[in-house]
Parts: C-alpha cells; sequence; structure tokens
C-alpha cells in the first residue's frame, strides 16, 4: 500500500521535494471492518491552505502523516454485511491506494450508469460546491448577469452551466484560448476573458458584461474582485467561494482598493464552505442527476495517472493545467 506524506510545509507554489511516496503493508482486517482499494483521488486546491500551521475552519495537515482527501473505490475484503465486496463507496481516505475502514466513514455510492469518479466532480464536493454557491449564496434569478473566475474549472464550469440553465447571461475569466473556447463553444457561456493575454482586465470584463454583474461567482480574489466591484450592479451579490490567487501568497496580500463599492452598490457579499450546507446535499445530486441524463450538464476531467503522480495533480491545479475536475486515477 502506497500513500502520499506531506514532508515539510510548502513555502509558494508546492513542489515536489514538499511530499514523499512512502509504502507500507496493508493492517489486517479486523471484524466488522472493510479493505478499500481506491480508484480515484481528487486533488483540489483548499488542500493547500490545510498545508499551512494555522487557525482556519479545518485544521492543519500534519507532517509526515498520509494527507487526506475525497476519493471513490470499490471494496475488496469485507467482515462488514453492510458493506459487501464489490460495492463502490467514496471517502476522505484519497491520496492512499488501500485504507481499512469500520464503515463509519464510508458513504455507499449509488448504483447508477454514471462513472465513479463523477461523485468526486459534479455529483460530489464541486458540484455540489457550485450549486450551493450560485442558488443559495447569491440567490440566482432568471435574467441574472452572472461573471464566473476561474471558469474553465471544476467548480466554475458547473456553475457556468447552471447559471445558463436558469436563464442568465453568463461571463467568465480563463486562462487560456483553448479554455475559453471550450466555455463559448462546448458550454454556451456568452463571453469569455483570457485574464493571461489581457492588458486591462477591468475593461476586458466590462466588455464582456456590456450591462454590468448582477451576481459574482468569486474562485480567484485580487485584481479579479477588484475590477469586478467596479463592474457590479445596483443590488448585486457576491458569493465568496474561493481566492486561489493568494493561495500560495508568501507576503501579505493587499485588499481591493474599492471597498467603497459594497456601499456605492448596496452589495451583498457573502463567503461560505460547502461542507456546512451537506443537509442539502441529497436533494442537489437528485437534482444534478437529473440534468446529467437530460444532456443538460456535461464536464470534463484532467486525468493524472498513479499515486506517485498525485503531488503533480495537485500542484499543477495552481499552473492552470486542468479544464474541468482535476483527478489521479489509480490502477
Ligand atoms: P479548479 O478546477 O478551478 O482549478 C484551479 C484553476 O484555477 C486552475 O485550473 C486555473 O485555471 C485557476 N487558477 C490557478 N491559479 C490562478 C490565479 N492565480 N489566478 C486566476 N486563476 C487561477 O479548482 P476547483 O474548481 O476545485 O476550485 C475553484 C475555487 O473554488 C478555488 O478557489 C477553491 O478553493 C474554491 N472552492 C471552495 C469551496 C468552498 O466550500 N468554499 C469548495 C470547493 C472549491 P486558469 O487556467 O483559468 O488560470
Amino acid at each position: 500500500n502506497r500513500e502520499i506524506q506531506l514532508l515539510r510545509r510548502p513555502v509558494g507554489i508546492p513542489s515536489k521535494e514538499d511530499f514523499k511516496l512512502v509504502s507500507h503493508p496493508v493492517a489486517e482486517l479486523q471484524e466488522g471492518e472493510v479493505l478499500v482499494k481506491n480508484t480515484w483521488l481528487s486533488v483540489d486546491p483548499y488542500m493547500r491552505g490545510r498545508m499551512m500551521e494555522r487557525a482556519s475552519y479545518i485544521e492543519p495537515f500534519a507532517l509526515n502523516e498520509v494527507l487526506s482527501g475525497g476519493a471513490v473505490g470499490e471494496v475488496v475484503e469485507s467482515r462488514n454485511t453492510d458493506f459487501p465486496v464489490g460495492r463502490k463507496v467514496s471517502s476522505m481516505n484519497g491520496w492512499r491506494e488501500y485504507f481499512t475502514s469500520t464503515g463509519d466513514d464510508l458513504q455507499l455510492l449509488p448504483h447508477t450508469e454514471i462513472a465513479e469518479q463523477a461523485f468526486l466532480s459534479v455529483l460530489g464536493m464541486t458540484g455540489m460546491t457550485a450549486f450551493t454557491g450560485l442558488t443559495k449564496i447569491a440567490e440566482l434569478k432568471e435574467g441574472d448577469r452572472v461573471f464566473v473566475s476561474a471558469a474553465s474549472g471544476a467548480v466554475g464550469a458547473i456553475v457556468c452551466q447552471i447559471a445558463k440553465l436558469k436563464g442568465c447571461y453568463v461571463a467568465g475569466s480563463v486562462g487560456s484560448d483553448e479554455k475559453a473556447r471550450y466555455l463559448l463553444d462546448d458550454l454556451g457561456v456568452d463571453a469569455v476573458v483570457n485574464y493571461k493575454t489581457t492588458d486591462d482586465l477591468q475593461e476586458s470584463i466590462a466588455k464582456a458584461c456590456p450591462e454590468g454583474i448582477d451576481v459574482y461567482f468569486e474562485n480567484v480574489g485580487g485584481a479579479h474582485l477588484e475590477a469586478v466591484l467596479n463592474l457590479m450592479n445596483d443590488h448585486g451579490r457576491i458569493a465568496v467561494c474561493g481566492m486561489i490567487d493568494q493561495y500560495n501568497a508568501t507576503t501579505p496580500q493587499a485588499g481591493p482598493a474599492n471597498l467603497s463599492q459594497l456601499i456605492i452598490k448596496k452589495l451583498k457579499v457573502q463567503g461560505f464552505i460547502v461542507f456546512e450546507h451537506w443537509d442539502d446535499y441529497p436533494a442537489f445530486v437528485e437534482q444534478m442527476t437529473q440534468w446529467i441524463e437530460a444532456g443538460k450538464i456535461t464536464w470534463k476531467e484532467t486525468v493524472y495517472n498513479g499515486i506517485e503522480q498525485a503531488p503533480d495533480a495537485f500542484i499543477g491545479l495552481f499552473k492552470g493545467e486542468n479544464t474541468g475536475k482535476m483527478l489521479v486515477k489509480l490502477a
């Protein structure tokens, strides 16, 4: 059994040397336990925050211990009748190939035609984040003019599609022309800004949103937030989901210089953590499954292979290497 441990706390963008691959034998099963073989691992930007020693909504990762994160896998040995051999399960026991469990930390995946790794993306935490942020936090209404940053990522691409389904005008920002084409051609997004090639981010977003912005789905922070604040319409809503532009900062970051826009535009700005809304998860899965089966929501995956590539996959998130959900597939 191989697993990835955190060797030292990254400074700036993480490097492979911050992680180590460790092997050890699988423990023998006790009565009531199951052995799970992970098939897919999720790597997520929020894990960067857990690599720092600081107080947050979730405790920091310990050094020289296996990392944790979303995973799906299959029960390969069982001494627990609730979890028979062959059943697919999800857990937070990622970054490792195998683990034993009493079942308390496992969720059975439903029997469905949809590929199991979708429970790490569109039907899992990322889809739930998009849905919660847009419908509950930003209180999306039909006809809203929506702007989404990191719009081709796992959360962003689902946000764009839900907003289109709800009859909104949707624009987003991305880091490459290929990602822009994906949003325009495949997802039906109305306008896209490549924030890496524009000379003037605010002017480009203004062109993409000629009638201003009613709802901003914030994934990035920094210059994006400052530009968008100037372009918000009166009584606009901002769902603050993430600020990936700051996750690797090594010095304190300047705040937007224009927070008075909150007053001038009478804005509602709300941060959220998806796990606080987990009571809504079953209703979300029902709704999202209907949309998927009706062909109304699609998604992409960027896949790295093998546990040894998990650090590369994670680091790739900060270099824009993924379109859609970044995943690690285990043999
Ligand atoms: P993504 O799939 O969007 O991957 C990250 C993407 O962010 C990259 O592909 C890259 O795309 C973009 N990016 C990276 N660095 C920067 C930067 N400095 N400036 C602008 N864009 C950047 O990840 P997720 O969909 O999993 O997460 C999206 C956001 O949502 C993150 O901020 C994350 O922390 C947050 N989140 C929050 C949750 C909550 O409960 N609040 C739950 C889940 C996610 P590009 O090529 O376009 O630059």
